[in-house]
């Protein structure tokens, strides 16, 4: 799950579990149980690979890699996919794709910034929105949060809370694309 395709997974999983007939099995099978287990363990499948192992090794610089660009140069959705807290969102501005970080899912595991194709830290360096003034303010990222009315942001060195016309382009844009693809957070 946690790997390039994450969570995209789940669908042929699910289809899997609903082709099963529930309503035969009476009993759990735990001698069919505790040789899956075995199997899982001892499976390469679920293990680093050797191949794997060597290109993290010849990435030291990788993990502290920062990007200084809000923008991904390919919206891959990678970071999307493998979070397991759904923190990171997509959302469509000007017709590219732009990553939107959500800073209160976020449990700062890192496995986005393993799982990311470009030296970047999606959790970090990406904009992010933010619950209030005090989690951006306990935050060095970039990103915005509302203030009533107002949105209240830090982007590109200047922090304020301007109403949704008054904010700087182009996170004029993006934060009126975040609130009408994904108004549940607001
Ligand atoms: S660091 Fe945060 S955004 Fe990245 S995968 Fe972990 S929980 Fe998700
Ligand atoms: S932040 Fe990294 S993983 Fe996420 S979409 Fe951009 S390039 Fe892909």
């Amino acid at each position: 799950m946690l790997q390039g395709a994450g969570y995209d997974q789940l669908d042929d999983l699910a289809k899997r579990v609903e082709s099963k007939d529930y309503d035969s099995i009476t009993a759990l099978n735990v001698p069919a149980i505790e040789k899956l287990a075995q199997t899982v363990a001892l499976s390469p499948e679920f293990h680093k690979t050797e191949a794997m192992r060597i290109k993290r090794a010849k990435q030291p610089g990788f993990q502290a890699a920062h990007s200084e660009d809000y923008r991904c140069r390919v919206t891959c959705g990678t970071c999307v996919r493998v979070c397991p807290n759904r923190s990171n969102e997509l959302v469509t501005v000007d017709g590219q794709k732009l990553i939107i970080h959500i800073d209160e899912a976020c449990n700062e595991c890192g496995n986005c910034a393993c799982n990311c194709i470009e030296p970047c830290q999606p959790y970090k360096d990406r904009l992010t929105f933010f619950l209030d003034k005090a989690r951006l303010q306990a935050s060095e990222n970039d990103g915005f949060y509302k203030a009533g009315e107002e949105w209240g942001f830090r982007f590109k060195g200047q922090e304020a809370v301007l109403p949704l016309e008054k904010l700087p382009s182009p996170l004029q844009s993006i934060v009126s694309a975040f609130s009408k693809e994904l108004p549940y957070y607001l």
